[in-house]
């Protein structure tokens, strides 16, 4: 029984050790984007935390949305270990980031992963002006889906892509934001 006991324990140390030290899956897309160079267009680009990138997402009706990616392939914050709470302040710096550039009515911060079942952080400024600003931006972006007007709407911003990098990207650096080394 006591042998029984000990082996399951020692499966279960596995299991985890094996979750805590896995960085990339190949089946995973995120991972394959996180792959150098990056799978992102690299004027999306907006900073390389030490955990995370940061990435200036599609719609930019919400002006100055990003997502945050995990470096490392993980479905869960439970899995991230010792690394958790630096994820989590970075998300927090690019959130502070966000609302210093860009001045919204409201921060959304979605950590979901129902489609990509990779840790990764949706940053949505939500507007006053914004018709829909009491729901979750999900109900527009499925009608983005089928509506190719309704789409690019939700695509165009009041600030350009590239100046909504930089200016997010100035702010990074003069609020000295941890930055992974370039490799
Ligand atoms: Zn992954």
């Amino acid at each position: 029984m006591i042998a029984l006991l000990t082996k399951r324990r020692t499966s279960l140390l596995l299991t985890n050790r094996y979750h805590f030290s896995m960085i990339r899956d190949p089946n995973c897309p995120f991972c394959r984007k996180l792959a150098t160079p990056p799978g992102w267009p690299a004027d999306d680009m907006v900073w390389t935390f030490p955990h995370s990138v940061a990435v200036l997402g599609p719609w930019q009706f919400y002006t100055g949305y990003c997502l945050l990616v995990s470096d490392r392939h993980a479905t869960e914050l439970s899995q991230l270990g010792s690394d958790r709470a630096a994820f989590l302040a970075e998300m927090a710096t690019l959130a502070e980031a966000i609302g210093a550039c860009f001045q919204p009515h409201k921060l959304n911060y979605e950590l979901l992963g129902n489609q990509v079942p990779h840790l990764h952080w949706h940053l949505f400024p939500r507007s006053v002006v914004d018709p829909a600003r009491l729901r979750p931006v999900w109900f527009d972006l499925d009608r983005a889906d089928a509506d190719p007007v309704e789409k690019e709407r939700l695509e165009t911003g009041t600030v350009p892509r590239s100046e909504s990098v930089a200016r997010l990207r100035a702010w990074l650096r003069a609020n000295g934001a941890p930055e992974r080394p370039a490799q």
